[in-house]
């Protein structure tokens, strides 16, 4: 059959966009081709177990309780399970068992035989330079809060001679310094690695252990690791564990890496100034007011102008001995090794921005050389690290009473019609001139409704 040259044309365009429809339709089967769980890990902290399932691609699910007995469905669409299941030792808290099946549709159940019942919480995480596509599944026990965790000191252990105490009644009840010491990130999160696979999470928590036992040897202070084990912890979440413990101080303990393996030295950061206004503007916001304590005060029952006025008090004060701590360690830290940089750095890191506790960031050295990867490995050296910031710690909490310095316990006075600076100096039995210092004031003219701060 003869054909038009114009027929010829129509169908080899017609032809022309079948396989483009094809291709679009084949492109469109590979989109949702069926995604693979290909790996599964969990993590136990104190206060609730993380499950992560690594997928092949991001994937639509769905979680619900079951009761009687209780159990956690998890439902993903048009995935097949190719992962290991864990084990779970026959102590674990809340998790006995996990089983899975298929679902009609392609679709995918797991199942959590739980020991209890839970709260679950799930999100999805995008891929990283470490992990792929992940679903996490987050299960917080009904019952139990955990606060931070107070590691027992080693001073009765029977290796250690016996500590002479001066143990008189005043002193036991005495009030501690409380440092936080927070190990760098954890569980899901290693952190940096260096080149013989030494993970940053890892050194990072045996440092923070022996300082933490160093403090506890003490009588003047106390220490409580914001993390104890192989679990992440959320940065605002070790803020706010930190707060609860009513920390005088926090110290965050990390190990650096670049991709120069030149690179070495110890480092101490504190918060830079652009990082603490924009935070002010944080806390002022609302969704954080049940939680935010500034200078011992709820900003919640208080007018923003009121909050704002006791933030920055709060904030200058925590700033300014920040720095004279982080000062103190880093000179420290040049006993043990060297440093990185000879001053003390600022950056915005989100840990160091509660604005009523003084807060350091310890780069302890870098991961990433090989030679202080080996240092770093090493428990002799990781007590050497932790002495040198315990000392620093020293020298600035020397001289000082904990409660003076108690930055959550900061007093302020609003002013009342008819005060004057003498009256309210006389009332607090404090000088005018140590008011005028505190409130940077030039003058000793006050007026009604102002908040002022009281030194004691
Ligand atoms: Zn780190």
């Amino acid at each position: 059959m003869m054909m038009s040259i114009n027929a010829k044309k129509h169908i080899k365009t017609g032809l022309m966009r079948l396989s483009a429809l094809i291709l679009l339709l084949s492109s469109q089967f590979v989109l949702a081709a069926p995604a693979n769980i290909d790996s599964l890990r969990f993590w136990t902290a104190p206060d609730h177990t993380r499950l992560v399932f690594g997928t092949s691609s991001p994937v639509e699910h769905k979680i619900f309780m079951l009761a009687n007995p209780a159990r956690l469905v998890i439902d993903i669409e048009d995935s097949g399970f190719k992962a290991d299941i864990p084990a779970f030792s026959s102590n674990h808290a809340l998790i006995d068992r996990v089983r899975h099946g298929k679902r009609n549709k392609g679709g995918l159940r797991v199942v959590l035989d739980l020991k209890q019942t839970i709260k679950p919480k799930s999100f999805l995480l995008k891929p990283n330079s470490q992990y792929g596509h992940r679903l996490v599944v987050d299960l917080f026990p009904k019952k139990q809060i955990v606060i931070a965790e107070t590691p027992k000191s080693n001073s009765a252990n029977k290796n250690t001679p016996p500590k002479v105490v001066k143990s008189t009644k005043a002193e036991s009840t005495k009030k501690k310094w409380v440092v936080a010491i927070d190990a760098g990130h954890g569980g899901e999160d290693p952190g940096a690695k260096g080149h013989r696979g030494t993970k940053e999470k890892e050194v990072v928590l045996s440092i923070a252990k022996k300082l933490a036992q160093q403090i506890n040897q003490r009588d003047d202070m106390k220490a409580v690791l914001i993390r104890s084990g192989d679990y992440y912890v959320g940065l605002r979440q070790r803020m706010e564990k930190a707060r609860q413990a009513r920390a005088d101080l926090f110290i965050s303990i990390h190990a650096d890496a670049f991709k120069d393996q030149r690179a070495r030295g110890s480092s101490v950061y504190v918060l830079s100034n652009r990082g603490a206004s924009s935070e002010a503007a944080r806390w002022l916001a609302k969704g954080e007011n049940e939680t935010d304590l500034v200078g011992g005060v709820s900003l919640d029952d208080k007018s923003d102008v009121l909050a704002s006025v006791l933030l920055d008090l709060s904030q200058n004060a925590t700033k300014d001995s920040s720095a004279s701590i982080a000062g103190h360690v880093l000179s420290n830290l040049k006993s043990v090794g060297h440093t990185h940089k000879r001053k003390v750095q600022h950056a915005g890191f989100i840990v160091l921005k509660s604005p009523d506790i003084p807060s350091i960031l310890v780069e302890t050295a870098f991961i990433s050389n090989k030679n202080e990867e080996t240092k770093l490995r090493d428990p002799k050296h990781q007590t050497k690290i932790a002495r040198a910031i315990l000392k620093g710690v020293n020298s600035y909490f020397s001289g000082q009473a904990p409660s003076s310095a108690t930055l959550a316990q900061v007093q302020t006075y609003k002013i009342k019609k008819g005060d004057t600076l003498s009256t309210i100096a006389q009332r607090y039995q404090v000088s005018m001139r140590s008011i005028k210092k505190a409130n940077a004031m030039k003058s000793s003219t006050i007026r009604s409704g102002q908040v002022i701060r009281i030194p004691s």
